[in-house]
C-alpha cells in the first residue's frame, strides 16, 4: 500500500500515520519529523530549514523533494505512508515523477478534514516530549505532572510553530499553497475525503474503509 496522508496542520496526520504503520507494517515518511531531526542535529539541511519552520512557512521545495526522493529510493519494496508531503503542486509533480521511475504509483491520497476552529484548539494545546517523542495535549491528553513527560520525566516542549502567530501563518500557508494540491489528486481519481473529527480509532477505521483495508 502506498498512501499520502493529507490535511491541514493539526488534522491528525502524524497520529493516524503511526497507527497505520503499526497495523500494516508500512514505512512512515514524515517530512516535518525528518526536518526537525535535521534542525536538532544542526545539519546543513537543518540550518537551511530552521527559520522557515519557526515562522510556520514552507521549507523550499528543492530541499524537501531531495529528502523524500532519497527516502523512497532507499526503502525497497515495502509500502509507505507519506505524512506532510506533498505540500505544493511542484512537490506533487516531483513525487509523481519519482514514483513513475520506481514503478510504484500511489494507491490513495487520504484527506483528513477538520474545521479551522478545532485545528487552532488542537495545535495551541499541543505539547511534545523532546526526549522520547510522546505527544500530549493540555485538554485531551494532559501529563500527570504539569509540563513533565509521564514516560521519561523530561520537560515538555511547546513547539515554536505551535504558538499563536505561527499557527495562523501555517493555516494561511495551508490554504494558499497546499490546499490546491487536492485538485491535482481529485483529477487523478485517487482522492478520499475523510471526516477526521472523532476519536482516534474511529477516524482510523474510516480511513481503512475508504481505502479498502484489504489493500494495506
Ligand atoms: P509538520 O510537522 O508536518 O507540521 O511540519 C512542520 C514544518 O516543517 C512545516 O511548517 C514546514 O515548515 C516544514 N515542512 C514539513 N513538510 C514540508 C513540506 N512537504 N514542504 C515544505 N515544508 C515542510
Amino acid at each position: 500500500m502506498r498512501v499520502v496522508l493529507f490535511g491541514p496542520p493539526g488534522s491528525g496526520k502524524g497520529t493516524q500515520a503511526s497507527l497505520l504503520k503499526e497495523k500494516y507494517g508500512l514505512v512512515h515518511i514524515a517530512t516535518g519529523d525528518i526536518l526537525r531531526e535535521a534542525v536538532s542535529n544542526k545539519t546543513e539541511v537543518g540550518l537551511k530549514a530552521k527559520s522557515y519552520m519557526d515562522r510556520g512557512e514552507l521549507v523550499p521545495d528543492d530541499v524537501v523533494i531531495a529528502i523524500v526522493k532519497d527516502k523512497l529510493q532507499s526503502i525497497g519494496e515495502v509500502g509507505f505512508i507519506l505524512d506532510g508531503f506533498p505540500r505544493t503542486i511542484a512537490q506533487a509533480e516531483a513525487l509523481d515523477k519519482v514514483l513513475v521511475e520506481l514503478g510504484k504509483p500511489l494507491d490513495a491520497v487520504v484527506n483528513l478534514q477538520v474545521d479551522e476552529e478545532e485545528l487552532v484548539r488542537r495545535l495551541s494545546g499541543r505539547r511534545v516530549c523532546p526526549s522520547c517523542g510522546e505527544p500530549y495535549h493540555v485538554d485531551s491528553k494532559p501529563p500527570k505532572i504539569d509540563e513533565v513527560c509521564d514516560k521519561c520525566g523530561a520537560a515538555l516542549l511547546h513547539r515554536e510553530d505551535d504558538k499563536p502567530e505561527a499557527i495562523r501563518n501555517r493555516l494561511r500557508v495551508y490554504r494558499e499553497q497546499t490546499e490546491p494540491v487536492l485538485g491535482y489528486y481529485a483529477s487523478k481519481s485517487i482522492l478520499k475525503n475523510i471526516d477526521a473529527v472523532g476519536d482516534i480509532e474511529q477516524v482510523a477505521s474510516r480511513i481503512a474503509n475508504a481505502v479498502g483495508s484489504d489493500k494495506f
